[in-house]
C-alpha cells in the first residue's frame, strides 16, 4: 500500500515550503487510504537541535498533519545503517577509500585547472592493495554505464548519465553514515513508495536510486516540489518576514488559512480558491502541481484568513484565539461570549491577533479616549445626546438589540440631530474609540451595566 514519509532536519522550526511539502505528502497519503510517516532526520548533530524537532512537532500538529508512524529519529537507527554499510562492502558494491583529504583536494584541483567538473575519480575504486594502519571512508560503486531516469510526478522525465556521477561517501572515517545512506535505507526499510519533497534534493535522487538499486529494494516514485519565491522572485527565506509556520499562528492565522493557502501556492484546481481539507483529500493530485516556483503573497493569505474567521463555527474560531488571549493577557470571564464577539468582529479585521487587539473593550474598561476621536466626536457639543440616550438606554427593561437600536433612534430624532452626532459619540464614549461594529451591537455585547458606567463617565 501507499506510503509517504515527511523527513525535516531539525535544524530550525517548520519552514512554510517544509509544511508545505509535509502537506502535499500527507494528502497524497490521505487520498489514497495510505500512510503517512514522520522522520527526524537529525544525524548533523551539530545543527539539530531538540528545540527544532519540538517545532517541527508543534508545526505539525497545530497543522493537523498527524502522522500514522513515528516519528522516527535517524540517530536512533545508526546499527541499520551500518549493517547496510557492511552488507554493501561485503557484497563489492561499496569499496574503502583511503584518500587524505588533501589527496582529495588535489585531485579536485587538477581536475579544475584542466577545465574538468571536479570529481573523485574512483582511485580506490578496484584497488585491494589496502593499508592496514590507514583511516578510509567508504564509497558507493556508482555505476559507470548508463543513465538514471527519474519519472517525476510533477517535473516529468528526468535524465542523468552515471558518467555524471562520483562514487559517493556513504560512511566516513569514524564510520558515521552520510546523509545519502540514511535516506536510503530508511526509504527502503519504511517502505516508503512516494518521496514528496523540495527539488533542491533533485540531484540526490539518481544516487539515491542506484543505492536503492544496488540493495535490491523497490525504488520509490519521486515527485520534486518546485521551491517557494519571496516577492522579489528570491527564494523564501527570513529576509522576507515570517517563514516559521509557528509564527504564522502567532501573527493570528489559523490553520485551516494557512493548509489553504500552502495547498495553492503550487497546486490548483480549476479556478476554485477556498477549499476544506476534506475536499483536499479528495481533490488533490500530485499530477495538478506547477513545475515553476510560485511567489508567496500575504495578502491572498490574509484574505483567505478573514474568509475562515468570517465561516468556521465561531467555537472553532475561539478555540483557536485562546492562546492570543492569553499572549495578550485579556480575561474574558467578564464580559460576553467570544463566539458573539467573533460573530461581529471577523468581518472587521484580517488575523486573530488584530482581533483581540480591537475587542479588549468588551472585556475590560479602556484607561482613555482615544485623543482624536474623543476631540473629533465626544468633547465639543456631544453631552446632550448622550445624557438622553442615556436616559432611554437606563429605561429599557430588555437590554436586547431591536429595544437598543429604538433608542438611539428616538433619541436623535427627539433632537432633531443626524445618526452621526449620536451615534459617534455613543461611540467613542462607550468603547473609547471611532471604530466598531454597528453601536447596536457594540452596546448589547459591551453589557447594560458597563454601558451605563461609561456614559456616566464621559458625561462627567
Ligand atoms: N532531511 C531533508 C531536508 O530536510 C529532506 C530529505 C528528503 O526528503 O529526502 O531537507
Amino acid at each position: 500500500s501507499l506510503v509517504t514519509r515527511f523527513a525535516p532536519s531539525p535544524t530550525g522550526y517548520l519552514h512554510v515550503g517544509g509544511a508545505r511539502t509535509a502537506l502535499y505528502s500527507w494528502l497524497y497519503a490521505k487520498k489514497q487510504g495510505g500512510k503517512f510517516i514522520l522522520r527526524i532526520e537529525d544525524t548533523d548533530i551539530e545543527r539539530s537541535n531538540q528545540a527544532s524537532v519540538d517545532a517541527i512537532l508543534e508545526g505539525m500538529h497545530w497543522l493537523g498533519l498527524e502522522h500514522d508512524e513515528g516519528p522516527y529519529y535517524q540517530t536512533q537507527r545508526f546499527d541499520l545503517y551500518k549493517e547496510v554499510v557492511a552488507q554493501l562492502l561485503c557484497e563489492g558494491k561499496a569499496y574503502k577509500c583511503f584518500c587524505t583529504v588533501a589527496e582529495v583536494d588535489a585531485m579536485r584541483e587538477a581536475q579544475m585547472a584542466a577545465g574538468e567538473k571536479p570529481k573523485y575519480n574512483g582511485m580506490w575504486r578496484d584497488r585491494t592493495d589496502h593499508p592496514t594502519d590507514k583511516p578510509y571512508v567508504i564509497r558507493f560503486k556508482n555505476p559507470q554505464q548508463g543513465v538514471v531516469v527519474i519519472d517525476d510526478m510533477i517535473k516529468g522525465r528526468i535524465e542523468i548519465a552515471n558518467s555524471e556521477l562520483d562514487d559517493l561517501i556513504i560512511a566516513r572515517s569514524d564510520g558515521t553514515p552520510t546523509y545519502n545512506l540514511t535516506v536510503v535505507v530508511d526509504d527502503w526499510k519504511m517502505g516508503i513508495t512516494h518521496v514528496i519533497r523540495g527539488d533542491d534534493h533533485v540531484n540526490n535522487t539518481p544516487r539515491q536510486m542506484n543505492i536503492l538499486a544496488a540493495l535490491g529494494a523497490d525504488i520509490p516514485k519521486y515527485a520534486h516540489v518546485p521551491m517557494i519565491l519571496g516577492d522579489d522572485g528570491k527564494r523564501l527565506s527570513k529576509r522576507h518576514g515570517a517563514v516559521g509556520v509557528m509564527q504564522y499562528r502567532d501573527n493570528g492565522f489559523l490553520p485551516e488559512a494557512l493548509i489553504n493557502y500552502l495547498v495553492r501556492l503550487g497546486w490548483s484546481h480549476g479556478d476554485q480558491e477556498i477549499f476544506s481539507k476534506a475536499e483536499l483529500i479528495e481533490l488533490f493530485d500530485l499530477a495538478d502541481c506547477n513545475r515553476a516556483p510560485s511567489a508567496f503573497n500575504t495578502d491572498k493569505l490574509l484574505w483567505l484568513n478573514q474568509h475562515y474567521m468570517k465561516t468556521l463555527p465561531p467555537a472553532r474560531v475561539a478555540a483557536e484565539l485562546q492562546w492570543h488571549l492569553t499572549e495578550q493577557q485579556l480575561d474574558i470571564s467578564k464580559g460576553p461570549a467570544l463566539e458573539d464577539v467573533i460573530s461581529v468582529q471577523a468581518e472587521r479585521v484580517k488575523t486573530l491577533k488584530e482581533l483581540v487587539e480591537v475587542s479588549r473593550y468588551f472585556y475590560e474598561d479602556f484607561p482613555d479616549f482615544e485623543e482624536n476621536a474623543a476631540k473629533k466626536h465626544l468633547r465639543p457639543v456631544a453631552a446632550e445626546p448622550l445624557a438622553l440616550v442615556k436616559q432611554k438606554l437606563a429605561e429599557l427593561t430588555q437590554w436586547q438589540l431591536a429595544p437598543i437600536h429604538d433608542a438611539i433612534n428616538a433619541a436623535a430624532e427627539q433632537l432633531g440631530l443626524g445618526m452621526g452626532k449620536v451615534g459617534m459619540p455613543m461611540r467613542v464614549a462607550v468603547t473609547g474609540g471611532g471604530n466598531s461594529p454597528a453601536l447596536d451591537q457594540t452596546l448589547l455585547l459591551i453589557g447594560r451595566e458597563r454601558t451605563l458606567a461609561r456614559l456616566d463617565l464621559a458625561l462627567a
